[in-house]
């Protein structure tokens, strides 16, 4: 049941130089440039395998990254190599940040919510909110998986050579195992849905909202300043 395998499977996430990560990447980056105006050091916290750190080195900044998987920091640090990259990649947790306060002009937490719990989101926020330099934003994307479970439960979304054939909600929905199938093999990740209500509660503990946009049906794109 491990998200490496999703990974894996999902090039969106793991091949930077697939047609589906780069749409990802188009998606955000005018965002990214509109609301990241002055250049500086930036954390690209959850950084997987580093398509969007590898974007903000290219459009000027100063990137450090951080991720807690072996796998996908070893595949993002052979995506630095081809490319020559300057940035500094880091294992590490994102609820306890390797880093001093005040060292980052921006931290940037792109599709990562799924992974959260409340209590690791708190924790993150909070030390987003401590490497934060005063002045310095937030940035944040991610999607509505609550929102989008009835369009899973259709059938509706097949990604790769794999499509999801269960859905299974915990009794609260708080979490849901999806399994996709393939025409060679199943496997089962679960998620956390709700997401966008844990950002609405925690966020305006620790910082203040300066954008919020819809980016499409189900996912979001947020700007925020600490306290
Ligand atoms: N931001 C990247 C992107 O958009 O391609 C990666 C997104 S990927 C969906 C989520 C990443 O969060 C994975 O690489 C996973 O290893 C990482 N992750 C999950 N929990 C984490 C934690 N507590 N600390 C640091 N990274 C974490």
């Amino acid at each position: 049941m491990g998200f490496e395998k999703y990974y894996e499977a999902f090039p969106a996430y793991s091949d930077i130089y697939s047609e589906e990560y780069r749409k990802r990447i188009e998606t955000l980056e005018p965002l990214l440039l509109r609301y990241m105006p002055k250049k500086g050091r930036v954390l690209d916290l959850a950084c997987g395998t580093g398509g969007f750190s590898f974007l903000l080195e290219d459009l000027g900044f100063n990137v450090v990254a951080l991720d807690n998987s072996d796998v996908m920091l070893s595949k993002a640090k052979e995506f630095a190599k081809d490319r020559r990259s300057k940035v500094e990649f880091v294992k590490g947790d994102a609820r306890k940040l390797p880093f001093e306060e005040n060292s980052f002009d921006y931290v940037v937490f792109i599709d990562s919510l799924v992974h959260f719990e409340p209590r690791d989101l708190n924790s993150t926020f909070k030390e987003v909110a401590r490497v934060l330099k005063p002045g310095g934003r937030f940035i944040l994307q991610f999607t509505d998986l609550r929102a989008l479970l009835p369009v899973l439960t259709n059938g509706q979304i097949v990604g790769a050579e794999y499509w999801i054939s269960k859905v299974l909600p915990d009794a609260d929905e708080k979490t849901v195992v999806l399994e996709f199938q393939s025409e060679k093999e199943h496997f089962r990740v679960r998620f956390n849905v709700w997401g966008k209500t844990a950002v609405e509660l925690l966020a305006k503990l620790y910082f203040r909202q300066l954008h919020s946009e819809r980016m499409n049906e189900h996912s979001y794109f947020q700007v925020y300043a600490p306290k």
